[in-house]
């Protein structure tokens, strides 16, 4: 569970380990946080783009959202592209999706130009400075939650109330209907692991730790754990920074301890 402690360590981690704005930063570039890809570039563009995957049973569609240097969102465009080609054959819908859709997303790829605009707005929905802002702690728990909560495509109750128990005492200002407000809105796109990438350079270990305890606690909010969800939980602990034999014994102690439902 939450603690007071928790407060201290991760309000005090954000705003304090901010980089200093760059003096002359580019027309089109509105922060100094680097592509999460190439982790060298700047950060200058975000692209939506839709995917479709038809298996033998199953139809699977929905959006996901690349950010980064306006080279490697090109790269994920086309990769993107390439796994519609190669999975979005063996149902009828993403028959069609894949023909009509996939040529759009590929030809869109080479059009990539760096969007001040689109960058800042997902900045600040997601809480990492701007040349306008500084860090926003509220807009980067709302945000870390509604991608926790949306990993595995749905937001169920439990799992929204568990991920309320911890910001409820992270956030001084904490409002149930700004949380309901960001997780209706959160339409996939960014991955957990994605966003833990723009986090860490914000937060210290104690505030990361905060971060994959409301996340194991959400994925075991339903009383069983996804395959799916317990491989994303490893990719963000990796993203922190653990090794192999600590991300399983951090999993291990959060599953025996008090978050299990019983
Ligand atoms: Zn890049």
């Amino acid at each position: 569970m939450p603690t007071r402690q928790m407060l201290v360590s991760l309000g005090y981690s954000f705003g304090l380990d901010c980089p200093p704005m760059l003096e002359k930063a580019m027309p089109e570039q509105v922060t100094d946080t680097p592509c999460p890809y190439c982790k060298s570039r700047p950060l200058t563009t975000v692209r939506r783009v839709p995917y479709y995957r038809g298996y033998v049973l199953v139809f699977q569609h929905g959006s996901k959202r690349f950010a980064g240097c306006v080279s490697c969102v090109r790269k994920q465009m086309l990769l993107e592209s390439a796994k519609a080609v190669g999975f979005g054959w063996f149902s009828p819908k993403a028959l069609v999706a894949t023909v009509f859709v996939t040529p759009v997303t590929f030809g869109r790829a080479f059009f990539v130009r760096s969007d001040p605009k689109r960058v800042t707005a997902l900045l600040d929905e997601i809480g990492v400075p701007t040349n306008t802002h500084e860090v926003r702690l509220a807009d980067a728990l709302y945000s870390s939650a509604a991608a926790i909560i949306k990993s595995d495509g749905e937001a169920h109750p439990s799992e929204v109330d568990i991920a309320a128990e911890y910001l409820q005492v992270l956030l001084p200002e904490f409002e149930r209907s700004a949380l309901n407000d960001r997780v209706a809105e959160w339409k996939g796109g960014m991955s957990v692991d994605a966003h833990a990438l723009f986090l860490r350079r914000f937060l210290k270990p104690e505030g990361q730790q905060v971060i994959l305890e409301m996340f194991a606690a959400v994925i075991l909010a339903d009383g069983k754990i996804e395959k799916q969800e317990r491989k994303q939980w490893d990719r963000v602990a990796k993203v922190f920074g653990l090794s192999k034999t600590e991300i399983q014994e951090k999993w291990a102690s959060l599953v025996e301890g008090e978050s299990v439902p019983v």
